[in-house]
């Protein structure tokens, strides 16, 4: 192998993985990295927690010092460094040396981008009001923790209701803050569907988070040049000493758009399989970067560390001359809110139905975490989305306490290998009754689709729900139903009704709801066998009550206007 020298833009998730790996595969190439921050490898994810005082020794924070890189891996990072521009035709880098003002050039055979991705900062009145964050660094959370140190806050506002936002919120909580986000849509965690959202939502209500939805931030106001309140479209004014912005990132690639490098439509760098740029000298991974949704096939910045930690492998490989593919990405993604874990991999109904794809069904199961007799179990609540036409999965998103993000990652699993419903069926997993159940969560959710796909069961829409036409079945327990029920159903327990089959009709649809889902299963098995044309209401009246909190919307007032005013009251 010859030796050859590989300069590295970015020293964090993709940058340092590329830098490891290339050490791995090439014992004699030359490896530069250039960090513009004061650290190498830092742990970004980390940094909620540090504010919160869950961690709280910086120091472990970094996960690989400059030393580290040199003594174990004979890898030279240079921090403080800030890479200006690549001349490509000579293959050489312009960097900035930020402690002493001064310019230096710098060849390279190889080049990798992995510049990552800056926070959002809206250009609106105030914003440059001290109190006023972004979180991306160290330094940042420095910044912030100093802040929260010195002026005592006693409310705070969360710009942004995405995961980033949500852990920011439980931090400051854990600070002692009133904390109010605000999100611009009707739902918390944009990529979850509304219904899944919602659970998150109500959790954050119970732990004393005010949360305004369908509501965006319009202008931040101030005393003596620091942050006081926020005040919002709808005219709220939101007491805040503290504010954190945390409403997206947008991809670095300033440098590979001043170099001529090709862009993809959402502004991140084309790359190829093996994260190539238009360039064959220059590389590029992670958040900066779009890649191929594994799913739909469209263009798409994904900025989790897992695919940046992969990409940089990959983009190491293929330096070194192996075979790299990087296979896209699925999103796969978790949070921790206050104790709940939300966890999501692959394509959202949502997103589905923005792209007009009708060729999918979604099912809703409540299963507990594992066997209910063992102490300790608690209920997770599961949305599997499949392809009707050859039940491929699709997408999976949980909300729930433990084994959530377990039964997620085995499904973004299935969906890397192109499994179906019928192989979520069949999975083998591991169990013991503290553990899971003989029956997994996951083999239950590939069981109540697989059995749609069969056609022993037919499904009920539940955005179909307030167009009434339906007759509504009601087949839990009496005292169940007296504590609450769906709009409009009638209440025939299970147990009486091949009883009281003469009460229903037999010229209208049924939809038939228990509380979770299964014994309205057997409640349609038994209706379709004495002819009646009956479906079920995935999921139940558990399901119900996060997709109609305020019950079914009068007919003159869709579901979106009535969510957007309800909330944002
Ligand atoms: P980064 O890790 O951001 O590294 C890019 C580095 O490049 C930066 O340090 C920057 O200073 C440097 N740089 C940029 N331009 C230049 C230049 N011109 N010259 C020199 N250096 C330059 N992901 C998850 O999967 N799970 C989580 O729980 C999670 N939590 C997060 C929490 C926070 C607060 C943040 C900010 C991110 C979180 N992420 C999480 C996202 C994850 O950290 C990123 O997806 C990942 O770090 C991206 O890796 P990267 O190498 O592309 O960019």
């Amino acid at each position: 192998m010859s030796s050859k020298r590989v300069l590295i833009v970015g020293g964090v998730a993709g940058g340092a993985s590329c830098a490891a790996r290339l050490r791995r595969l090439d014992e004699q190439a030359e490896i530069v990295v250039f960090e513009k921050g004061p650290y190498p490898s830092f742990a970004n994810c980390g940094l909620p927690y540090y504010i919160g005082d869950a961690i709280s020794d910086e120091a472990k924070l970094l996960v690989a010092t400059p030393e580290l890189f040199r003594n174990r891996f004979n890898i030279e990072v240079r921090t403080e460094q800030e890479v200006l521009g690549i001349n490509r035709g000579e293959r050489k880098i312009e960097v900035k040396d930020l402690r002493k003002g001064s310019v230096y050039q710098e060849p390279y055979d190889a080049l990798v981008l992995s510049p990552g991705a800056v926070p959002a900062r809206p250009p609106l009145p105030g914003v440059d009001l001290a109190g006023v964050f972004t979180l991306r660094t160290i330094p940042d959370s420095r910044a912030i923790r100093a802040w929260i140190q010195e002026s005592q806050p006693r409310n705070a506002a969360v710009v942004g209701g995405g995961f980033i936002g949500l852990e920011m919120a439980e931090n400051l909580a854990r600070r002692g803050m009133k904390v109010t986000i605000v999100e611009m849509l009707d739902q918390v965690i944009p990529p979850l569907d509304r219904e899944m959202a919602e659970y998150v939502y109500v959790h954050l209500l119970d732990k004393h988070v005010s949360v305004r939805l369908a509501d965006a931030v319009e202008r931040f106001n101030g005393s003596e040049g620091r942050v006081t309140s926020v005040e919002t479209r709808s005219g709220a004014r939101i007491q805040a000493d503290v504010v954190i912005l945390s409403v997206g990132v947008k991809p670095e690639s300033q440098l590979a758009k001043d170099a001529g490098l090709e862009l993809g439509p959402q502004g991140g760098i084309r790359v190829d399989e093996s994260m190539r740029t238009s360039d064959p000298c220059i590389w590029a991974v992670g958040d900066a970067v779009e890649v191929t949704d594994a799913i739909t096939g469209e263009l798409c910045i994904v900025p989790l560390a897992g695919p940046a930690n992969r990409q940089g492998r990959i983009a190491a490989d293929a330096i070194c001359g192996r075979p790299a593919r990087f296979r896209g990405v699925q999103a796969t993604a978790v949070c921790g809110v206050f104790g709940l874990t939300v966890a999501m991999t692959g394509v959202s109904e949502k997103r589905l139905q923005q792209a007009k794809d009708a060729d999918y069904e979604a099912v809703y199961l409540h299963p507990n975490d594992h066997a209910s007799y063992y102490p300790g179990a608690s209920e997770m609540h599961l949305k599997l989305i499949f392809r009707r036409s050859d039940g491929v999965v699709l997408g999976a998103q949980g909300v729930g306490g433990q084994g959530v993000e377990r039964r997620i990652d085995v499904i973004s699993f299935a969906i890397q290998k192109g499994s179906t419903v019928f192989d979520l069926e069949e999975a083998e997993l591991c169990y013991a009754p503290q553990f899971g159940m003989a029956k997994d969560p996951v083999n239950l959710a590939g069981m109540v689709a697989a059995n749609v796909l069969r056609g022993d069961v037919k499904l009920a829409k539940w955005d179909e729900l307030p167009n009434g036409g339906a007759f509504l079945v009601d087949v839990r327990e009496e005292k169940e139903f007296d504590r609450g029920s769906i709009d409009g159903a009638i209440n025939i327990p299970l147990d009486q009704l091949r009883q009281r089959l003469s009460e229903l009709p037999k010229d209208r649809p049924i939809w038939v709801n228990c509380a979770r889902g299964q014994r309205s299963y057997y409640a349609v098995r038994i209706l379709q066998q004495h002819g009646f044309d009956a479906s079920n209401l995935s999921g139940g009246y558990s399901t119900w009550e996060v997709w109609y909190p305020e019950g079914l919307p009068s007919a003159e007032v869709t579901q979106a206007e009535q969510t957007s005013q309800d909330r944002a009251a």
